[in-house]
């Protein structure tokens, strides 16, 4: 386990109250301020001569990278230092290689299927991590994907375990992790992958692989190739591995769907990017054009930014300015996500009292209902 700076402290002058309190020599000001910079690894122990010999032992096992990273052709492997992504985050996203084997009577399709597969999500362009390539004498060469013989795969230092019941598979990968990371024991350092063999029930296989990405395959190997399950697994995956002290945002300014003109609709939402790109899917696809002003809310959601005063009447205003946006339309209607209805005097009056004239159109809550909603105002026009 890691040590907190609170853990090291005891260990320190300071807290035993002896002679040597706080006398700078570690170049810190206080033994607090070097023990919180030792619990982060951003001061050497040897700087305090008067470290004891205890600290220095459990701090040493402290320090030790729980589990290996190994590198291939820049996809990095393994690294994890925590058991849950909250305590910190995951480090190396779980890697998804497909098999292609000289035997199989489609190899060709398969590959062909494989090197188009692309998705985009949140701004991230997903191919596959890795193609193994079995039986080859001379292996194919892909543009844009990594590749490796089924043998140097082999050679790598990975622990395999194929996949057959789900209970083993499961508890051995958490027993694995646990013993890696509560225990440093280096015989648990290696990353772990997860081999599945051909299988035509798809639906069992991203069950369990969507499980195993969660808890606690460094990489899974598919014999099987499928568009739905590896853009399911990469979607899960995407939301796994982010940093969860850095919400996902996109860029603060207006967004235009259709060839907007003048008259167009006029939306309005937070720069989180998952509330942004369900608004935007729908944008794109009404029958008639629209603008999106994204307002900076530090990648907070709608309601998350209101209630940490990251969506105020005044920004909203400020927004509008610096976008010079009352010059470019016509429309005079802005339409505000209905999660913050009760904002509509309070915007109205500061959007006023900065010389603008937009009035404020409460939406909907929830981005499928905006084709129904934009249906409506059609009608009652
Ligand atoms: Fe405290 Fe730093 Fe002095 Fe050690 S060297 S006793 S940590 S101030």
């Amino acid at each position: 386990m890691e040590l907190s700076g609170l853990q090291i402290f005891k260990y320190l002058p300071a807290a035993k109250k002896d002679e040597n309190s706080n006398c700078k020599k570690c170049g810190c000001p206080t033994c607090m301020a070097f023990a919180i910079k030792l619990a982060k690894q951003n001061a050497k122990i040897e700087n305090c001569p008067y470290v004891p010999n205890e600290l220095k032992e459990i701090y040493e096992i402290s320090c030790k990278q729980p589990q290996n990273i190994v590198e291939i052709q820049g996809l990095k492997i393994g690294g994890e230092n925590v058991l849950y992504r909250h305590e910190k985050t995951f480090i190396n996203k779980t890697a998804i290689a497909i098999i292609v084997d000289r035997s199989e009577i489609n190899w060709q399709e398969k590959l062909k299927r494989i090197e188009n597969f692309e998705i985009t999500r949140v701004s991230e362009t997903l191919k596959i991590d890795l193609v193994i390539f079995k039986n080859f004498e001379t292996l194919p060469q892909l543009k844009n994907l990594r590749t490796i013989s089924f043998d140097d795969f082999k050679k790598l230092p990975l622990k395999e375990i194929i996949d057959e019941k789900f209970s083993q598979t499961s508890q051995e990968l958490i027993k694995i992790r646990k013993k890696a990371i509560l225990e440093k024991d280096g015989n648990y350092a290696e990353p772990v992958y997860v081999y599945f063999k051909y299988t035509n029930d798809i639906n069992t296989l991203c069950a369990k692989a969507s499980y195993y990405l969660c808890k606690y395959a460094n990489m899974l190997v598919f014999e099987n190739f499928n568009e739905a399950l590896i853009s399911t697994l990469m979607t899960l995956r995407q939301n796994i591995f982010t940093d969860p002290q850095k919400p996902l945002q996109v860029e603060s300014k207006i967004y235009e769907f259709n060839n907007p003109d003048e008259n167009s609709l006029i939306f309005m939402t937070t720069n989180f990017a998952l509330t942004f790109y369900a608004v935007a899917n729908e944008l794109e696809s009404l029958p008639v054009p629209s603008y999106l002003i994204v307002t900076p809310a530090e990648g907070m959601s709608v309601l998350t930014a209101w209630s940490a005063e990251k969506f105020t009447a005044a920004m909203v205003a400020k927004t509008l300015k610096k976008f010079d946006f009352a010059n470019k339309v016509k429309n005079r209607k802005i339409i505000i996500p209905g999660l913050l209805a009760h904002m509509k005097e309070e915007l109205e009056e500061e959007i006023s009292n900065a010389g603008l004239d937009f009035k404020i159109v409460v939406g909907t809550i929830e981005a499928f209902a905006i084709n129904d909603f934009v249906k409506n105002l059609a009608i009652s026009k």
